[in-house]
C-alpha cells in the first residue's frame, strides 16, 4: 500500500508518517467536497469534508494529515447526539460507520469485541438469538459503540447497572500522535475512565470489548402505572427500583397545579430461566424487530405525517393528555413485551423528529440529586409553562453515580425535555435554558453533553467538579497538545 502511494505521490506534497511517505493530495481527494452534517435535533449543522475510515490504517492516515496540516478533526458515529457533539464547522468529520465489524464473541461469557463503528442495533441483533442482550442501550438503537463510549450512555437501567462504561472490559485507542493504547480498568485506568465520557476529544476508539448480558427469554414482564404528579412518580421509583430491571417515566409537561408532573411509568423485569414458554422462539430477530407498518397498513415511516397536525402546543397538550388518560385502561396490568420493543420505543415511529419541521428541536436533559429531584424538576416544568414553551416530550429516569471522569450521572434522577425550536422562539428558548441552568445548579445538578445544545463554559465550570475538569484539561494537553480534536460542542463549552 505504501509503495502504491509513493508512486502516485511523485508530484504531490509528501508527509512523513512513521517514516513512510504519505500522499497528501491523494488523501485530500478522498475527502471530497464538504457535505452538510446535521445534529440529530436538526438544530445545528456544519459543512464539513467527511472521511470514512475502514481500517485502523485509515485512522492513522487522517491523524497524520491533521498533524501535518493542523486540520481540526471530529468523530461522528450514528449522529444521534441531539446537538453539536458530532459536527465540525472548522474541519473534518471522521465518520466511523464503515468501521463496524464484529470481531469475536465468546458464547460462554458473552464477551464481544467489535470495531467502534458497530451499532447497538448490530449488537442486539447479533446477540439476541444466542441468548445475549447489550447490557446498556439508549432509547434508539442507532448509536455506535464509539459514540456510546464517548458519551458513556445510560439506559433505563442506569440505577441498577450503571452506564455502558461499567460493562466495557477493554478498548484499543489511537491518539493523534499515531500511538495505539490498550486500556482497561487496571491497565491505563486514567485513559479508561477519561476516554469513556471524554466526548471524543482525547482520541479514537478503535476496538471495544464489551460484556453482553445473558437473557433467558425474548420478552420481559412490563407494568404500566399511571401517576397523578411528579412526587407520586418519584415515590414509585424509590419503592420499586430494587425490584425492577428497567424503569422509565413519561411526564405530561402540560399538566399544572396538583397534577404537575403527572405521567406514566413503565417498569420491566427480565424473566428467569424456564419462565418463558416460547423461549428460544421469542428471541428470533423476526420476533423482536419492530413492525414496519402501523396496524399492518400504514408504513411507520409515514406516521410522522399523520402526527404532524398535532405538532403545535395545542395539539401536543391534547396528545399528552390523551396518552395519560388512555393509561388508565390498562393501569397496573402487566403484559409481556419484546426487548427491542421496550428498549427502542422511539424507533417505533421512524423520522418522528420531522414533526418539528420546518423548525427543529433541542433536548434539555438535566440530572438532580435524589433529595432535590422532585422540587427541582417541578421548578423546571413551571419555568417552561411560565415562558410559554412547554416540552412536548419529557422522560424521567433514575441514576446512580459512576467513576468516569466527566460523568453526567449522580445519585438521583434526570428529566429529558424535548423543546420545539423555531426561528421565532430561538431567543426565548435560549433564555429559558439559561433560567433552567440556574435552577439545576441551585439544586446541585449536572448536564449531559450528548443531549446538549445550550450549555456555556460558565455553566460547565459550575456544574462539574473543578478537579475533574482540570484533570481532563491536563489529559487533553498531554494526548492532543495542539487541539487537533475539536467538535463544535468542544469549542462552544470549553473555550
Ligand atoms: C431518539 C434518541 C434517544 C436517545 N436515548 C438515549 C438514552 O436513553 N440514553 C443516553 O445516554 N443517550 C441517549 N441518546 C443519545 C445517544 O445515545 C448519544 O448521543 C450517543 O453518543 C450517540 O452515539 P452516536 O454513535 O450516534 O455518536 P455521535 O452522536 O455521532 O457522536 C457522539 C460523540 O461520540 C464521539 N465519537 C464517535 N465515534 C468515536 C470514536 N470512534 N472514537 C472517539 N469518539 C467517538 C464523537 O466525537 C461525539 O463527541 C439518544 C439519542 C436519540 C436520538
Amino acid at each position: 500500500m505504501a509503495t502504491a502511494r509513493k508512486k502516485k505521490s511523485v508530484q504531490t506534497t509528501k508527509i512523513q508518517k512513521k517514516g513512510v511517505s504519505f500522499d497528501r493530495a491523494a488523501f485530500e481527494a478522498k475527502l471530497g467536497t464538504p457535505k452538510k452534517v446535521e445534529a440529530w435535533g436538526m438544530n445545528h449543522f456544519s459543512l464539513s469534508p467527511v472521511f470514512y475510515p475502514k481500517s485502523e490504517e485509515d485512522f492513522r492516515d487522517v491523524f497524520a494529515y491533521a498533524r501535518a496540516t493542523g486540520a481540526k478533526l471530529s468523530f461522528r458515529g450514528g449522529g444521534c447526539s441531539y446537538g453539536d457533539a458530532a459536527t465540525n464547522e472548522k474541519g473534518i468529520i471522521i465518520d466511523i460507520k464503515d468501521f463496524n465489524r464484529i470481531l469475536s464473541f465468546d458464547q460462554k461469557t458473552g464477551v464481544l469485541k467489535a470495531e467502534s463503528g458497530a451499532t447497538i442495533k448490530q449488537l442486539w441483533e447479533f446477540g439476541v438469538e444466542k441468548g445475549f442482550w447489550p447490557p446498556v442501550v439508549s432509547g434508539t438503537m442507532f448509536p455506535t459503540l464509539g459514540g456510546a463510549l464517548s458519551m458513556n450512555i445510560h439506559g433505563k437501567n442506569n440505577f441498577a447497572v450503571g452506564p455502558i462504561g461499567d460493562h466495557i472490559q477493554e478498548f484499543t485507542f489511537l491518539t493523534v500522535d499515531g500511538k495505539e493504547h490498550v486500556a482497561n480498568p487496571k491497565k491505563n485506568p486514567d485513559l479508561f475512565y477519561s476516554a469513556i465520557s471524554g466526548f471524543g476529544m482525547l482520541g479514537a476508539f478503535l476496538t471495544v470489548t464489551i460484556r453482553m448480558k445473558k437473557i433467558h427469554a425474548g420478552k420481559m414482564r412490563v407494568w404500566p402505572v399511571n401517576t397523578f404528579n411528579l412526587q407520586e412518580m418519584f415515590d414509585y421509583f424509590e419503592k420499586e427500583y430494587k425490584h425492577s430491571d428497567y424503569l422509565v417515566g413519561w411526564v405530561d409537561a402540560f399538566a399544572s397545579g396538583k397534577q404537575l408532573g403527572r405521567g406514566q411509568i413503565h417498569k420491566a423485569v427480565h424473566l428467569k430461566a424456564g419462565e418463558d414458554p416460547d423461549f428460544p422462539e421469542n428471541c428470533k430477530i423476526e420476533n423482536q424487530i419492530l413492525p414496519s407498518t402501523f396496524l399492518g397498513l400504514i408504513p411507520k415511516s409515514w406516521m410522522w405525517i399523520f402526527m404532524y397536525p398535532f405538532s403545535n402546543k395545542f395539539g401536543m397538550r391534547f396528545v399528552n393528555f390523551g396518552k395519560w388518560i388512555s393509561g388508565f385502561l390498562n393501569n397496573n396490568k402487566p403484559y409481556m413485551q419484546g426487548h427491542a420493543e421496550y428498549a427502542f420505543l422511539l424507533d417505533y415511529v421512524p423520522n418522528w423528529k420531522f414533526m418539528y419541521k420546518p423548525g427543529a428541536m433541542i433536548q434539555y436533559q438535566s440530572f438532580l440529586p435524589k433529595e432535590n429531584a422532585v422540587r427541582g424538576f417541578e421548578e423546571l416544568l413551571k419555568a417552561g409553562q411560565k415562558k410559554g414553551i412547554v416540552t412536548w416530550l419529557a422522560v424521567f429516569k433514575k441514576h446512580r453515580p459512576d467513576k468516569f471522569l466527566l460523568t453526567h450521572a449522580l445519585d438521583g434522577y434526570s428529566m429529558a425535555m424535548d423543546f420545539p425550536m423555531t426561528k421565532g422562539n430561538k431567543e426565548k428558548l435560549w433564555e429559558l435554558a439559561k433560567e433552567m441552568d440556574e435552577i439545576v445548579l441551585k439544586y446541585g445538578g449536572k448536564f449531559y453533553f450528548a443531549k446538549d445544545s445550550t450549555l456555556r463554559p460558565e455553566i460547565l465550570n459550575r456544574a462539574f467538579p473543578k478537579k475533574s475538569l482540570d484533570k481532563f484539561r491536563s489529559l487533553k494537553k498531554k494526548l492532543d497538545p495542539v487541539n487537533l480534536l475539536e467538535s463544535d460542542l468542544y469549542r462552544r463549552i470549553w473555550k
